[in-house]
């Protein structure tokens, strides 16, 4: 039975997990200027404090998993760390978001490890467009461990854009376009303003803008949501393989039916991506607490998650911690 259920009956059953705040990219709306706060090594959770706290969310009802970061293929010993948490029981998702940079040399060790759920990050299908976003020409690079990863059979493969005006708003109908002949779920994105990362509320464009431009493409047909679904409201154009998908964060957001916690790469959990409100559940797990006092944490997390954000697009959120750390 699910014991994290909060006073608006959201039942959390979904940790996402930042397991290192390190990248290899820097996106202007995650980095600007290249600049990342960088917790020190001994901030960050041990691979066996993340699996502890894991373990323990399961235990009150936690049954997927998503990893992320910063770049979480960039943390050493990642691939051993990925075969404990598949062994772990009670979990029945677990998948990975990553910017795919060193997704062609490892996948087979995600794969090996069990994972067969992946989200992607891929802003742009131009190089040059890739390097103005994400500081490196890395495009090539990208693509190439996206494909391999269709050619291993990993389903869903998720390709993650976050939508900025004037940056790559000329492309959402090409990524789009992806979904006709790839099976891919192409998800938009609507830009959050989160930690250091303030771009201006004319880099924004919202979904209806978004939605507005894919109609070239034909009817987006509504596909069903199902329980373990995400935030993403899913359309598929009639005939194609993949699914195309918004998330409207700002303009239209989806508190209502959220199920997360999230847990920082420096041991805190975090009932809201939009609110800097996290109990430290590293410092007690550190200064010996039992399995009980930790799920105390859980349980106190679960009491603070509001019924909802209230930031509207163009506005700073105040969110000061960085996206890196708190993994999106
Ligand atoms: N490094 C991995 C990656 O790039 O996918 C995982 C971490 S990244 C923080 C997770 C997701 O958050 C990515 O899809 C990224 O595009 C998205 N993201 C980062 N900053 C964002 C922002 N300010 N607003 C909306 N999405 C953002």
């Amino acid at each position: 039975m699910n014991k994290l259920v909060d006073k608006y009956d959201r039942h959390l059953n979904y940790l996402r997990v930042s397991i290192t705040d390190r990248c290899n990219l820097r996106c202007l709306y995650c980095a600007p200027g290249g600049l990342v706060p960088k917790l020190a090594h001994e901030d960050i959770l041990r691979y066996e404090e993340i699996l502890r706290i894991i373990r323990i969310g399961v235990g009150l009802g936690i049954s997927k998993v998503r990893l992320t970061g910063g770049e979480p293929l960039m943390r050493a010993g990642v691939y051993d760390f990925l075969e404990e948490l598949v062994a772990l029981d009670g979990l029945t998702d677990i998948s990975l978001t990553t910017n795919g940079v060193m997704l062609h040399e490892n996948i087979e060790k995600i794969e090996a490890a069990g994972i067969k759920r992946i989200n992607i990050s891929l802003d742009t299908l131009n190089h040059k467009k890739f390097k103005h976003i994400t500081g490196y020409d890395l495009f090539e690079q990208v693509w190439a461990g996206i494909e391999k990863a269709l050619a291993l059979g990993f389903d869903p493969i998720k390709l993650n854009v976050v939508a900025l005006k004037g940056h790559n708003d000329d492309e959402f109908v090409d990524l789009a376009r992806l979904s006709l002949t790839y099976p891919f779920h192409i998800r938009f994105i609507e830009y959050m303003p989160i930690g250091n990362a303030q771009m201006m509320s004319s880099d924004y464009i919202l979904t209806p803008d978004i939605r507005a431009q894919l109609s070239v493409l034909g009817e987006l047909v509504p596909v069903t949501r199902k329980q373990m679904d995400g935030p993403a409201q899913s359309y598929r154009i009639k005939g194609a393989k993949g699914e195309i998908g918004f998330i409207q964060a700002m303009s239209q957001h989806f508190c209502h039916t959220c199920n997360r916690l999230r847990l920082t790469a420096n041991g805190q959990l975090r009932p809201c991506l939009l609110s800097d409100k996290q109990l430290d559940i590293r410092g007690p797990l550190r200064s010996g607490a039992s399995d009980e006092e930790l799920k105390a944490v859980f349980l106190r997390a679960v009491e603070h998650k509001h019924e909802s954000h209230h930031f509207a697009p163009g506005c700073p959120s105040g969110v000061q911690d960085a996206m890196s750390n708190i993994g999106g």
